[in-house]
């Protein structure tokens, strides 16, 4: 028996788990919902192991509606707005993707998710907090933007950034010993 609300028919491949998060359409748009959001973003980054990566959540929202969501599993795994843009698929044109951290703009195991995004169709980018690898500062959004992407860059701040304190820790670690080692 079909559904009557089949013009909501989800992607072929649906965000897994707890559910969609379905904003009021009053507040679509405005800084109530970009920090919703963002909010279910980071919730999402919280899961997976992907130490010795940062964890990372990424929400697309299309018209309101959550068409994707991902997050950064394990490392060298997919990324999690590349996964959460995949699950999108035709869904993300005109849509806006929420991600906790600044997308990649390097080759690493896996196609920088700048390339990704670029491809979607996505309109607009939100991100929690810059990503402060030495390859990747400013890169990310700044390539967006060359792009033509809408960037924007706040809401949920201090708790996209909670989300990567053990991955800065690491990055910490790693920075010592060519510093220490010398005499
Ligand atoms: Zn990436």
């Amino acid at each position: 028996m079909p559904s009557p609300s089949a013009a909501h028919v989800p992607s072929p491949a649906p965000a897994r788990g707890s559910g969609s998060v379905v904003i009021p359409s009053s507040v679509v748009g405005g800084a109530a919902s970009d920090a919703a959001f963002m909010r279910r973003a980071v919730e999402l980054g919280a899961r997976g192991t992907p130490a010795p990566n940062p964890h990372v959540g990424a929400v697309v929202v299309l018209e309101g509606r959550v068409v994707g969501e991902g997050h950064h599993e394990r490392a060298g795994a997919a990324h999690a707005e590349a996964l959460a843009l995949e699950r999108a698929g035709a869904q993300a044109r005109g849509a806006t993707l929420y991600v906790t951290l600044e997308p990649c703009n390097h080759h690493g195991r896996t196609p920088p998710c700048v390339d990704a995004i670029l491809a979607s169709g996505v309109r607009r980018v939100v991100f929690g907090c810059p990503d402060p690898n030495p390859h990747v500062k400013g890169g990310g959004a700044e390539a967006l933007r060359r792009a033509g992407i809408d960037v924007a860059y706040g809401p949920g701040r201090s708790e996209a950034r909670a989300l990567i304190e053990p991955w800065l820790a690491t990055l910490a670690e790693r920075a010592k010993p060519a510093t220490a080692s010398k005499p």
